[in-house]
Order: structure tokens, then C-alpha cells, then sequence
């Protein structure tokens, strides 16, 4: 049939993250994205620890353990292991890369909370990232966008579109999305957790990926 040989390729979603733990401010938003744009996946990709930051204090594995429980919530998100089976730290740019070459002709958005936004500039090739795909921002808590640095408020200015606009080519649009906040951080709950070694529930961390961080003695220490 002509039509599926015409039909546009389905959109790729990804967020990256160090996911230590993984928590519903990552998984609330995208599912809401996936609502509003219709999605039928979106990748939650754990990256290999990041260079400049603090390593995590999971384990990579013990990190995507806790992606694919957190996953179980919902059939459109996906563990992507891609970064972790490099073997090594992998620059967003490259993955994009890579996922630009697997596929070609597919809108690619690429998800990231207001904080990693406002220090966007620092990323390796971030103008080359906005060359490979959409990106699309999160509100948070406590991150505004008037202290966005003036060379991304003016590519913001250049490239800010709304919804309805974002699939018309598959790179190069920011999208600031309105999704609720979630007021919640991965330090915030070692913390917690930490904290509180007995409690049952934690507000907005799954109770599966609760249950595996008690088993394997997680976040113990509040360092
Ligand atoms: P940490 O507190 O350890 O820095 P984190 O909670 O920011 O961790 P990350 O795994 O570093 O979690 O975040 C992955 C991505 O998800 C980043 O782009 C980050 O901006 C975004 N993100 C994390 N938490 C939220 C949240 N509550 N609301 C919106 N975006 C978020």
C-alpha cells in the first residue's frame, strides 16, 4: 500500500539521565508529553556516570535496574540501555548521532528538565545537538528561564516553536513544555531515603524501585 510506504516515521523520544534513582519527575512529565503528542515510546536512557558530575552512587546496572521497574508503570516507556553498553561516557551529541543514522528521516526530540537547559551552552556541540534533534524543556521547580545565558535565549528566540509546529521537520525546534512540575530531585530522595531507612513509601518514587533500593542497600549514608 502506498500509504505505509509514505507514511512519515514514527517520532523518537529520549530522556537522558543519571536516573539515581529514577523518579516520577522524570516519568509524570514524558507521560504527559506522550499523551499530547501521541507517542508510542519514549526512552529513558541512563547514561554512563557523567564526567562532570559526582558519580552516582548506584551502579550503572543497579541504575537501569531501577529504569526497567519504574518502566513497568506504563507500556510507552522504554529502558535504553544504549549509553551504558558503550562501555564508557557518551556526549549526548553522539548518541544523537547515532540515533539520527538509525533513523534517518524520524522526528527526534530530545527531553531535558529547565535545570539542564539553562546550562545547555556547556554541553559538548550543543549546536550540533539542536542540528540532530528537537529539544524539548520541562518545567521545574525553582529553574526560570529568565536566567537562560543571552546565546540560548537568542537560538530560543530563533527556534521556540509550539506543538502543533514541532513535527514539521525532525530537528532543530525548542519546545518549552507546560507539563505540571513535579517537585522532586534524585538528591532530594538519597536524602530521604537515607533518612527515613524504614519507610514503607516514599511520595513520587515508585514502590517497586523502592523495594529494589532496600534489597540492594541503596542510599544508606546522607553524604
Ligand atoms: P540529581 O538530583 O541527582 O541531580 P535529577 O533529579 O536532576 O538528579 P537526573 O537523572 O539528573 O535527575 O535528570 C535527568 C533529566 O531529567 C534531566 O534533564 C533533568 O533536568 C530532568 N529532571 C529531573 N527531575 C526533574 C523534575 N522534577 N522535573 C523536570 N525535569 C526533571
Amino acid at each position: 500500500m502506498t500509504s505505509s510506504l509514505t507514511a512519515k516515521p514514527a517520532p523518537i523520544a529520549l530522556l537522558g539521565g543519571t536516573f539515581d534513582p529514577i523518579h516520577q519527575g522524570h516519568i509524570e512529565p514524558v507521560l504527559k508529553l506522550a499523551d499530547t503528542f501521541g507517542w508510542s515510546h519514549v526512552h529513558l536512557q541512563p547514561c554512563f556516570a557523567p564526567p562532570h558530575r559526582p558519580q552516582p552512587e548506584a551502579s550503572d546496572q543497579q541504575r537501569l535496574a531501577m529504569v526497567k521497574l519504574a518502566c513497568q508503570q506504563d507500556s510507552r516507556l522504554l529502558a535504553d540501555d544504549f549509553e551504558l553498553r558503550q562501555g564508557k561516557p557518551t556526549r549526548t551529541v553522539n548518541t544523537l548521532h547515532h540515533v539520527r543514522q538509525q533513523h534517518p528521516d524520524a522526528s527526534v526530540c530530545f527531553i531535558m528538565g529547565m535545570d539542564s537547559f539553562l546550562q545547555f551552552t556547556s554541553w559538548l556541540n550543543w549546536q550540533q545537538i539542536l542540528e540532530l534533534a528537537h529539544l524539548v524543556v520541562l518545567p521545574r521547580p525553582g529553574y526560570q528561564l529568565a536566567e537562560l545565558p543571552p546565546d540560548l535565549a537568542a537560538e530560543l528566540k530563533r527556534r521556540q516553536r509550539v506543538d502543533s509546529e514541532l513535527f514539521s521537520q525532525g530537528a532543530g525546534f525548542i519546545y518549552l513544555a507546560e507539563t505540571p512540575t513535579v517537585d522532586i530531585s534524585a538528591t532530594a530522595l538519597r536524602r530521604q531515603l537515607a533518612q527515613s531507612p524504614d519507610a514503607s513509601r516514599i511520595p513520587l518514587l515508585d514502590p517497586a524501585v523502592l523495594a529494589y533500593i532496600r534489597s540492594h542497600n541503596l542510599y544508606q549514608s546522607t553524604h
